[in-house]
């Protein structure tokens, strides 16, 4: 089909939603590391994670051989009711920069929870309701996964406890009140209703809190609660796979109008949207029958994949996670105040880690104005108010389709719009006082965050 025929906005219908969600980890040769036990450094085991987790998410977070995992009808409708999503072409866009690139992106914040996780949201609470538990504990950073898994949990009649870091807590009261409007109970962390919350009170008084440390508290929370489970918004295998719904619905519309797209962007945090937009074309890649360029976007803030080490660490703060395999900066690295808050993780899901480790996924750190520059230019023309997570991929898509005005080469850009950023006027606001800045890690501070990383055989950095 020639391109001229290309609409701006491609919509799938109802029943091309995919009836499963695609296990990349069937397909990779190196299959990432498993998790281990922080105390004797065995692989975990499914006994020892459920006292933690919900037992159908601990089948998915081991099973590196099913490529195909089947949808269950119960998410498939709740996911009708905002999916499939668009697939948009950027002619404005491409227009305003004069370049002869053709971009893409999929549009992922057409949701209340306003990003690509109320995916995962809804398939964790099902899985709880499923075992018969009674609620779920979690962690939630800027705001976005606490929304999602409060109106996931309220649509199954769950009870949720989020953990919501301090500062977001403070500098976002709009989400809280969503959050509380959903239903879930909401507290500051770090916070004196768990062990670990009091000994880091005890130890920082000041701290605004960490992702890491909220962490720490929804375990310690769930493991303390009959019937509570913890659940995870990122960085796990499982929440990789129930976001491969956006790459899916990706490659059915670009097949439909014979579409084959050049390089692939997504911004990276936990890693969880870029690994769903990225993963059914990286089958493709892996199982030869195709070739792709792949883009991983971080902030210069908290440069993980470009600056960190591929090591095992911990997930969280107070180190009562599995240690999990991965390009991390230390579980005690203190990202910056930076605005994009659902980037500030100090590691990465372990499937990514592996295949960046292999040369199959590149990486690129921004940083803050930049960002905000690109996102600027995207609203005013293509009429979205991205989040700032999602303008990181803005950000080197344009990059990208500047480098082929240079060229003249007509490439296809692909990149995964994450959600919006109505909630982060604050950052909008320093961005257009002149106020924001920019801050790059030095290498001392690099060196004192993998310090923290744990020593055992095999795990030299
Ligand atoms: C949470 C979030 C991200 C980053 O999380 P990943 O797991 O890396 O995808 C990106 N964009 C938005 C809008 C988010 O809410």
């Amino acid at each position: 089909m020639s391109n001229e025929k290309i609409p701006y906005k491609i919509y799938l219908s109802e029943n091309e939603l995919p009836a499963s969600w695609y296990n990349v980890r069937a397909d990779m040769k190196n299959k990432p590391a498993p998790l281990l036990n922080p105390v004797t450094h065995k692989p975990m085991t499914f006994e020892e994670l459920q006292p933690v987790f919900c037992d159908e998410l601990i089948k998915q977070e081991l099973n590196d051989s099913d490529r195909e995992i089947p949808i269950p009808q119960e998410i498939r409708e709740f996911y009708k009711m905002y999916r499939p999503a668009p697939l948009v072409r950027a002619y404005c866009l491409e227009k305003k920069l004069q370049t002869p690139a053709k971009i893409y992106y999929k549009f992922e914040g057409n949701n209340t929870s306003g990003s690509h996780k109320l995916n995962s949201a809804i398939a964790q609470a099902y899985y709880a309701k499923q075992q018969g538990l009674k609620g779920v504990t979690t962690e939630t950073g800027a705001g976005q996964w606490g929304t999602a898994l409060s109106m996931a949990c309220s649509y199954f009649g769950l009870d949720c406890q989020v953990y919501m870091v301090k500062v977001s807590y403070e500098q976002k009261p709009f989400r809280r009140e969503v959050i509380r409007t959903y239903g879930a109970k909401i507290t500051p962390s770090p916070s004196d209703t768990t062990e670990v919350g009091r000994k880091i009170l005890a130890e920082f008084p000041e701290t605004g809190g960490s992702l890491g440390c909220a962490i720490s508290e929804a375990v310690e929370a769930a493991k303390k609660q009959p019937g509570y489970r913890y659940v995870l918004g990122s960085v796990l295998n499982q929440v990789l796979l129930h976001q491969t719904v956006i790459g899916l619905e990706t490659i059915t519309a670009m097949d439909k109008y014979g579409i084959k797209p050049d390089i692939i962007i997504g911004c990276a945090g936990g890693g969880s949207n870029l690994g769903g937009l990225i993963a059914p074309f990286m089958g493709r890649k892996l199982r030869g029958e195709a070739d792709y360029r792949f883009i991983a976007v971080e902030p210069a803030s908290c440069p993980s994949l470009t600056r960190g080490k591929f090591v095992y660490d911990f997930c969280d703060t107070g180190h009562v996670c599995p240690l999990s395999k991965m390009y991390t900066l230390g579980s005690e690295f203190m990202p910056s105040p930076n605005h994009a808050g659902g980037l500030r993780y100090h590691g990465m899901n372990s499937v990514l880690s592996q295949l960046y480790d292999d040369k199959l996924m590149e990486a690129r750190s921004v940083e803050q104005t930049e960002v905000f520059r690109a996102a600027q230019e995207f609203a005013r023309v293509e009429g979205i108010l991205p989040a700032p997570e999602s303008s990181h991929a803005i950000k080197v898509a344009m990059d990208e389709a500047l480098k082929c005005k240079e060229t003249g080469e007509e490439k296809t850009i692909l990149f995964g719009l994450t959600g919006t950023g109505y909630f982060d006027m604050y950052a909008y606001k320093a961005f257009n006082d002149g106020t924001m800045t920019d801050y790059i890690p030095t290498e001392e501070d690099i060196n004192k965050g993998l310090a923290g990383v744990p020593r055992f055989p095999c795990n030299e950095i």
